[in-house]
């Protein structure tokens, strides 16, 4: 099945607007999206579009029944000015992962490349090249069924658009663990990327920053005692050669860039172990002076260092940031495979 995609190009370019060299993370669009309807059991209409403003009826189903998912991906230039992409198969499999479980439309893999392909190559000129710099990419899906009544939507629209962006967070963090709110439980949404998941983490995510805090740990909804992950990032803990995470046991998103950590690190000769974290595993472990690093993954950040976390009011500071061994090496040894300047065995890299 050849996939036939309409393009548009804008008029005017508005790249010469954009200071590649100080971006602010997440306010700058580039000049196309690509967007694609579903109805009658099939996408349709599948086009590349100067990125504008929707025209959307109130009754949006998305908007009041919160039908919505989405993905966060990055594209790379190698230093030979070559468009890369970062793993795409598996944000493919995770839209639709996510798509099941909020009773929506699946995407074939075969639409959903020629789009994002074909978005990327168009706006190859917006993919900043300077340290720790990405083009992000957005997919996301959601209901547009015009209606008023619970049931499953019947019609979507996937869209996808992109950002440059720089590195995103330039300090390590302090967190703090979650204690009152709770994120998933087991046979919920926890494992979806979706939007709602975001939706219900603002307002615990305000208190903690006006108490000081960078983001919050979530942890398990039945007895606050394990960790689950941390605003938009899985979370690992070293202790020397020993590095434990979260299991994927259903509440927490399965990271792309929480398995390239785990894959890389194995193959480093690191023992990753997968499995239920008590936070008093973690303080116990601080306490003997046996935690020597400890980060958030996602694709944003890549590598986010915890500089600190805080439980029940007590302060547990982490070595120096700049001596971490594990964070700064992984953070190093990803974006370097992303942006072609390592080469990897592992098939990660797709070429624009
Ligand atoms: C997207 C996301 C992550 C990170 O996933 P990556 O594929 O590594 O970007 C972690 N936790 C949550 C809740 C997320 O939504």
């Amino acid at each position: 099945m050849a996939i036939s995609i309409k393009i548009t190009k804008t008029p005017q370019s508005r790249i010469g607007d954009c200071d590649f060299n100080n971006i602010p993370f997440g306010t700058i669009f580039s000049d196309h999206m690509f967007m694609v309807d579903y109805e009658d059991g099939e996408w349709h209409n599948a086009q590349i579009l100067p990125y504008g403003p929707l025209s959307l009826s109130p009754s949006t189903f998305a908007l009041h029944y919160g039908q919505a998912i989405f993905e966060g991906m990055k594209a790379f230039k190698t230093a030979e000015g070559e468009a890369q992409l970062f793993r795409p198969h598996d944000n493919w499999e995770r839209l639709n992962l996510s798509a099941r479980r909020m009773a929506m439309a699946e995407i074939p893999e075969e639409l959903f490349m020629s789009g994002l392909k074909a978005l990327v190559d168009l706006d190859r000129d917006w993919i900043p090249t300077k340290q720790g710099s990405s083009l992000y990419l957005r997919p996301y899906m959601f209901a547009t069924d015009e209606f008023v009544g619970v049931r499953p939507a019947k019609h979507f629209k996937l869209i996808i658009f992109s950002c440059p962006v720089n590195a995103y967070y330039p300090k390590p963090i302090r967190v703090i663990v979650e204690e009152k709110y709770v994120r998933a439980f087991d046979g919920g949404v926890g494992n979806a990327k979706a939007a709602g998941n975001y939706g219900i983490s603002m307002l615990p995510t305000a208190e903690a920053n006006k108490k000081g805090f960078d983001q919050i740990i979530w942890t398990d909804g039945v007895s606050h005692k394990y960790i689950e992950e941390s605003g938009t990032m899985n979370v690992f803990f070293a202790m020397g050669k020993k590095i434990i995470t979260p299991a994927l046991d259903g509440t927490i998103l399965a990271g792309i860039t929480r398995d390239s950590c785990i894959k890389l690190l194995r193959e480093k000769g690191y023992e990753v172990e997968e499995r239920k974290i008590s936070i008093d595993e973690i303080v116990e472990a601080h306490q003997n002076g046996l935690l020597t690093d400890a980060f958030g993954s996602g694709t944003a950040a890549i590598i986010a260092k915890i500089a600190a976390f805080n439980y029940k009011g007590v302060e547990y500071t982490l070595p120096n940031p700049e001596e971490r061994e594990v964070s700064n090496w992984l953070y190093n040894t990803l974006y370097s495979i992303q942006t072609g300047a390592t080469p990897t065995s592992f098939n990660w890299i797709d070429k624009v």
